[in-house]
């Protein structure tokens, strides 16, 4: 069982509340960390107290590693434990933050469990020029080489590919969504997919994320005085690659689409490379079990997180992560890394149970 106690930055001036004080209302807790992560960590202890106090002995270790630096790519926290303690940690499976139920109008909807995610990667394009005096402009520009490259990356899309996670997720997406939209999904997984369903899914960013490889440009830096011609122009491109995939093969793709040999594009690091947990029947029948017994009715959703988590480096050490944990947050405000970041009371007391029938489930 893991959970990251660090948190992603937060300024005072953007909140509402103080986001380094846990606030609260009748219905929610409110304040940087409630949701992502603190509120896993706090479960996690607050079950093994309760296991404990209950002399409840389960036939598997129970292992809570709770670490810092996640927010920072975790080389410090969980990439610190794997190298220099992995005794520690090492289990036969790790629940951990990335999973969520969803709330639609109030109403339990799903409860996800992330199996895979997506791959950070750093892509540079940098354009360079003689530059010269700006009184006399040339078509020749690093800036507007640079502009032009990046409207081909702006118009290009990676070809979509599904894994076995995914296409079970959009199998379930089927399920709990109604009229075009469910067939829009459920169209996912014919072969060809048919293009006017794939174009209206692709146009929702939530959605286009999990079909395929995403690049977009982040950062841009440029020319040296107002009055004179670029000498260079340089842009950030964030990837955002599909589990399982190579950077090589992405940073030769980025080369075509750039479609400018004078244009230098390079790779410039990223996160692990990963596959995805496998889908295995005692993860999934135990959080079935659970969910159908707390909210009857609700889909159990295999996700892939388009974002990166601990369990992208405990999957590499070969231990297979699930991101679960009955927290149930509004689909449509989820605030994570967000201003006036907040969890329902409700949810946090759902997710205690979960989590402590979970464990059970898993241990019996
Ligand atoms: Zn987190």
């Amino acid at each position: 069982m893991m959970a990251h106690l660090d948190v992603v930055t937060a300024e005072r001036a953007d909140w509402n509340l103080d986001p380094f004080v846990l606030n609260e209302d009748d219905e929610y807790y409110y304040g940087r960390g409630t949701i992502d992560d603190k509120a896993m960590g706090a479960i996690f202890i607050a079950n093994l107290i309760r296991f404990k106090r209950e002399g409840y002995v389960p036939d598997r270790d129970f292992v809570v590693a709770l670490t810092s630096d996640e927010e920072s790519g975790g080389s410090n926290g969980i990439g610190w434990l794997l190298e220099n303690h992995p005794g520690l940690i090492q289990g036969a499976l790790a629940i951990n933050e990335g999973g969520y139920g969803l709330l639609q109008d109030g109403q339990p909807l799903a409860n996800t469990i992330q199996i895979a995610e997506k791959i950070y990667a750093t892509f540079r394009v940098t354009a360079k020029n003689p530059g010269g005096h700006s009184s006399l402009p040339r078509d020749d520009n690093a800036i507007y080489d640079l502009a032009e490259a990046l409207l081909n990356i702006r118009d290009f899309k990676f070809p979509v590919e599904l894994n076995d996670v995914m296409r079970v997720s959009f199998q379930r997406q089927a399920e709990i969504n109604t009229g075009e939209r469910a067939a829009d999904f459920r169209a996912l997984l014919e072969t060809p997919i048919p293009q006017d369903s794939l174009d209206r899914l692709s146009a929702e960013a939530a959605i286009n994320a999990q079909l395929r490889t995403t690049a977009v440009a982040t950062l841009l830096e440029g020319g040296h005085a107002p009055n004179a011609l670029p000498q260079s122009a340089v842009a950030n491109v964030n990837v955002r690659m599909l589990p399982g995939s190579d950077p090589q093969e992405v940073l030769a793709t980025l080369i075509a689409v750039v479609d400018n040999p004078d244009l230098l594009v390079e790779y410039r690091g990223g996160g692990s490379i990963t596959d995805p947990s496998p889908l295995s029947e005692e993860i999934m029948s135990a959080v079935e079990t659970v969910t159908e017994a707390m909210w009857p009715g609700t889909t159990v959703m295999p996700t892939m997180s388009t974002g990166a988590t601990d369990g992208a480096r405990m999957r590499r050490a070969g231990i297979p992560t699930y991101g679960t944990s009955g927290l149930f947050v509004d689909r449509n405000d989820m605030r994570i890394h967000g201003q006036d970041e907040r969890l329902l009371k409700e949810s946090l007391y759902g997710g205690y149970e979960f989590l402590y029938s979970l464990a059970k489930e898993l241990s019996e």
